[in-house]
């Protein structure tokens, strides 16, 4: 059962006459939630971080009172500066994601070379939680897109797959070529994801646990970002996981995407 939000309208017609206009506006009112709670969400990501740097900045106005202080205090504002850098930025791709469709999509991307270059980023990270992150790349696969678009998209999953699970917990990527096509997954054996929050992990802003997710650095905008990105090669992200046991999150890219050697 769905709830409508009907709007009633009567104006006179003729002399004794009367129109009755009804509309359905329960998308409008939808959209003008989701948009109401994007910018509220927005805000309220900038601010945190700003009320950090207001902070420090403000006991930093008298050096002797910040002392010995001050080292944490530099680490700390340098932290929330990144943090709210790598925000907008984000939230430039995004919209940009949704609003351009004349995204250039004809470069000549190599994903080994891509992957190469993010293993060595991700395993010093996997390496400081003690996690074994193994890549298992098929050779010579290259696709037509968007090279900087695939790059964030594949690098958000691994690090979602390092960052959002324990310490001591297997990681594994994937690149396989098939007939069909190609696909990506990423495999870890961490802590798993209820099925009620699948449904909402490409939503903007969502995270499991809000706390724990901020602390990584997380705004809840990367999986928004992936979806977007998937829908210019006519895919979706897939997402299977099991509390306790781990998560896989996966695409296809159909072959019509693939460049012969
Ligand atoms: P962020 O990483 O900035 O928090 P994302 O949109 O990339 O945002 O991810 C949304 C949420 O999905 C994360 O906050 C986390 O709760 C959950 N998540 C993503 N990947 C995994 C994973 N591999 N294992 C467990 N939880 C995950």
């Amino acid at each position: 059962l769905r709830t409508h939000i009907l709007e009633l309208r009567t104006m006179q017609y003729n002399e004794g006459e009367f129109l009755m206009i009804i509309r359905d506006t329960t998308q409008i009112k939808q959209l003008e939630d989701m948009k109401r709670t994007f910018f509220a969400d927005a805000s309220h990501e900038l601010r945190t971080p700003m009320t950090v740097l207001k902070g420090y900045l403000e006991v930093s106005k008298n050096p002797n009172e910040i002392g010995d202080m001050w080292q944490r205090a530099h680490k700390v504002m340098s932290e929330q500066l990144i943090r709210m850098e790598s925000l907008v930025e984000q939230l430039l791709t995004l919209s940009k994601l949704e609003s351009d469709n004349d995204i250039d999509l004809n470069d000549d991307i190599n994903l080994v070379t891509m992957l190469n270059q993010i293993e060595i980023e991700a395993m010093s990270l996997a390496k400081t939680k003690k996690q074994n992150l193994d890549f298992n790349v098929d050779k010579d696969i290259r696709v037509k897109g968007n090279e900087e678009q695939f790059r964030s998209v594949v690098t958000n999953l691994i690090f979602n797959a390092i960052k959002h699970n324990p310490n001591g917990i297997d990681v594994r990527v994937n690149l396989k070529k098939f007939n069909e096509g190609i696909m990506f997954e990423v495999v870890d054996t961490g802590r798993g994801i209820e099925q009620n929050h699948i449904e909402r992990l490409t939503e903007r802003f969502y995270r499991v646990d809000k706390a724990r997710s901020r602390a990584t650095g997380g705004s809840g905008l990367g999986l928004a970002i992936v979806k977007y990105s998937l829908n210019h090669y006519d895919t979706s992200l897939k997402i299977e996981s099991k509390i306790n046991e781990g998560s896989k999150f996966y695409f296809i890219i159909d072959a019509k995407f693939v460049l012969s050697q």
